[in-house]
């Protein structure tokens, strides 16, 4: 027996409870995995509250992100003892997922824990930091340099939002962090934001072009935040859109695209190709230290999971949250 949280739906409703699990209850896998860490992304607090229509088969346990011991394998690139780490694949949403102390996986969604970092710090970075280092990878696709200006952040304080501010300070840009709890501003300064906007000034309904203010922008909001970061991005500027804490619709013209040449990168963390993968947490690897991992994340056990899904929901929580499946 381990421990678990287990979403369920039936006539009684949908619910997420912490429980004892059987290994019998276990999916089929190629690879068994003794969790160590798991975390809280947006996702997971949609998945555990039933806010958000993520879970796809019940009963399920949640958790898009884990980081563990393989404990027995047949698939050929892992074997017992191997530290290994998942995002995404649909883990969390379709399959049963990180946040038990067992998983059993198909081990063409593991990958190698990357070089350098422990399970907790990976999963420190997570999802969110994961996806924030494929947004960056975006821009620079599009021929985003620091020398060509600001770089906008929006839902600075979130998961993804951090990691990209501290991931695009890291490399050089001025980064811009629009967020709407003024109050940490201190910390978004800490983690190299050079300067804070109140997100209040691109939430609601906009003009079709603004003035030019950012040269490149990272979005984890959508809605009217994404239409009227469009319109104030320089000529052929470019905005990484990967999230909809806002809203999921876009409510835009196409005036940026067309009198500005902008580009609109969409940025998928989900079922994303190994390489790339592997080749974004190796860069994470290189870009993050502990100070600043601490700084961003903080732990809780399994038992804390469900309260603190609903802190997440109601925008609370800062930053990112580790989930240590062993207590
Ligand atoms: P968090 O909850 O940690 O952060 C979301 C942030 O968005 C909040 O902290 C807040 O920032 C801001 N926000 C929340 N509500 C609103 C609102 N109504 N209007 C404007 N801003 C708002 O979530 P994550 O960082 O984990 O995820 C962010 C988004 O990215 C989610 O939509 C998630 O589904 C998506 N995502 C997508 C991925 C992909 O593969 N494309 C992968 C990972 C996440 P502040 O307090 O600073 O204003």
């Amino acid at each position: 027996m381990f421990n678990g949280i287990l979403i369920e739906k039936d006539e009684q409703g949908y619910r997420a409870g912490y429980t004892r699990l059987d290994e019998a209850q276990l999916p089929e896998g190629d690879v068994w995995v003794d969790v160590a860490y798991s975390t809280l992304n947006y996702k997971d607090g949609l998945a555990i509250t039933g806010k958000g229509p993520v879970v796809r088969a019940f009963p399920l346990v949640p958790g898009i992100d884990l980081a563990g011991i393989v404990t027995y394998s047949k698939h050929p690139a892992f074997n017992a003892g191997d530290r290994v780490l998942l995002n995404g694949w649909g883990v969390g949403e379709k399959y049963w997922g990180g946040l038990a102390q067992k998983a059993r996986l198909n081990g063409d969604w593991l990958i190698p824990l990357p070089a350098g970092l422990t399970a907790r710090q990976a999963m420190a970075v997570g999802t969110a930091g994961y996806t924030a280092m494929l947004a960056v990878g975006a821009l620079e696709k599009n021929g985003v340099t620091p020398a060509r200006g600001k770089v906008l952040v929006t839902g600075a304080n979130g998961g993804v939002g951090s990691f990209a501010v501290a991931l695009l300070a890291r490399l050089g840009y001025q980064v811009v962090a629009s967020t709407g709890r003024q109050e940490e501003a201190e910390h978004l300064r800490r983690l190299g934001a050079a300067e804070i906007i109140d997100r209040a000034q691109l939430s609601a309904p906009g003009r079709a072009l603004g003035k030019e203010q950012w040269a490149a922008a990272i979005d984890s909001v959508g809605s009217h935040t994404l239409a009227n970061v469009c319109a104030g991005l320089h000529y052929q500027g470019t905005v990484a859109a990967c999230g909809l804490a806002q809203g999921m619709d876009l409510p835009a013209s196409v005036a940026p695209f067309i009198l500005r040449g902008v580009t609109l990168a969409g940025v998928d963390s989900v079922m994303r190709p190994q390489a790339d993968r592997v080749a974004a947490w190796a860069r994470i690897a290189t870009l993050v230290d502990g100070e600043l991992l601490n700084s961003i994340s903080r732990e809780i056990g399994l038992g804390e999971v469900l309260e603190t899904a609903d802190a997440l929901m109601d925008g609370k929580i800062r930053g990112r949250v580790i989930v240590d499946v062993n207590r």
